[in-house]
């Protein structure tokens, strides 16, 4: 188990405290809802009050997950608390929820530059998910390591490192997979839930971005691209695309994926996906997104044709492992 002096602050931070809210980023994924739950079930478990807060719903295939349904969807914070817990996130502004930052903040991430805006700040950028960070705090609580607490560690833990696919894993993750495994956790039902249980709208839009896709001059990189007309047009929704960035990189010879999804006129969200060194998450950075070595993420206004041109030259030079320019 991580031993971080962290750990010992959040833990009587917790002790001295009743009512705590919760959350996460906008736009949840199943690191944020499987970290936030963990948490939350925690908290009960020690005889505490605990609110989970979020802007957008979670994926449609998490709602199978205990507690999920019960997270209250809303633009801001309702009610009196003694504490935030905020997970994964770089900046309180990243929940979309207003509100948070009047209460005593714990701040846990894995995110590379964090703003350390909270009164306790636990950043551990090794953590190949947040939900390994929390299993560390569980742990440390002395709760009971239930089979609700473990299967929301291992859907943040499966999703976060994309089913076992990103280089963040380290022995640390299977060891708290093993524990969570042994807490009672069917990894194949988990798997299922999340990655088996789509609509058909989902399917026929994957189809549709997929026909479109772009490959660079080098072969080595995906452009994916969506705007509402064709979401309409295949009969499916933005949220139906999660996971669908993933798809390219199973080509052998792509390397990283770049995906523009239209929000309105010129302005687009960007999700980025690499494999091993290429560090997209310093690309991100450049256009004042952030995330991770091989996810991460940003929002930019502009032509799009352009756009696809600048992304992809900062990409190239990311594979080349060249330094970024500007
Ligand atoms: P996604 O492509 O799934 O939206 O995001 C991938 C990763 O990049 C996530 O870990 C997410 O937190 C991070 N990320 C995505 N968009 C942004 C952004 O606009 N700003 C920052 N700081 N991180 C982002
Ligand atoms: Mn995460």
């Amino acid at each position: 188990m991580a031993t971080s002096p962290e750990i010992g602050r959040i833990v009587d931070a917790i002790r001295a405290r009743r009512r705590f809210v919760l959350s996460s980023h906008a736009r949840p994924d199943g690191d944020s809802i499987g970290s936030q739950l963990a948490m939350a079930y925690a908290l009960k478990a020690l005889g505490k009050e605990a609110a989970v807060v979020n802007v957008d719903l979670a994926p449609p295939p998490l709602l199978q997950f205990p507690g999920v349904a019960d997270i209250r969807v809303a633009p801001e914070v309702v009610g009196d608390f003694d504490a935030g817990i905020i997970m994964e996130c770089g900046d309180v502004s990243r929940t979309g929820v207003a509100g948070l930052e009047k209460f005593f903040l714990i701040n846990i991430d894995h995110h590379p530059g964090n703003s350390a805006y909270g009164q306790i700040n636990w950043f551990d950028a090794t953590a190949a998910a947040c939900g390994e960070m929390v299993f560390d705090l569980v742990r440390a609580l002395g709760v009971p390591f239930t089979s609700e607490i473990a299967t929301h560690i291992y859907l943040a833990i499966l999703t976060d490192t994309g089913s076992f696919h990103y280089s963040s894993i380290s022995p640390r993750t299977f060891d708290i997979s093993k524990q969570c495994l042994e807490a009672g956790v069917d990894p194949v039902l988990v798997a299922r839930n999340v990655y088996d249980s789509n609509n058909m709208g989902r399917l026929k839009l994957f189809g549709a971005v997929l026909s479109a896709m772009q490959i660079d001059e080098s072969g080595q990189i995906a452009i994916v691209y969506l705007d509402h007309e064709m979401a309409r047009a295949a009969g499916g929704t933005y949220e139906d695309t999660e996971g669908l960035i993933n798809l390219p990189l199973t080509v052998k010879e792509i390397q990283a994926v770049v995906f523009f999804k239209q929000i309105e006129g010129e302005e687009y969200r960007v999700s980025m996906r690499s494999k091993g060194d290429i560090d997209i998450g310093a690309v991100a950075k450049q256009f004042g997104g952030g995330g991770h070595k091989n996810a991460a993420g940003c929002t930019v206004t502009g032509a799009i044709d352009s756009l696809q041109r600048t992304f992809i030259e900062k990409i190239e030079r990311a594979i080349d492992g060249r330094p970024a320019d500007h």
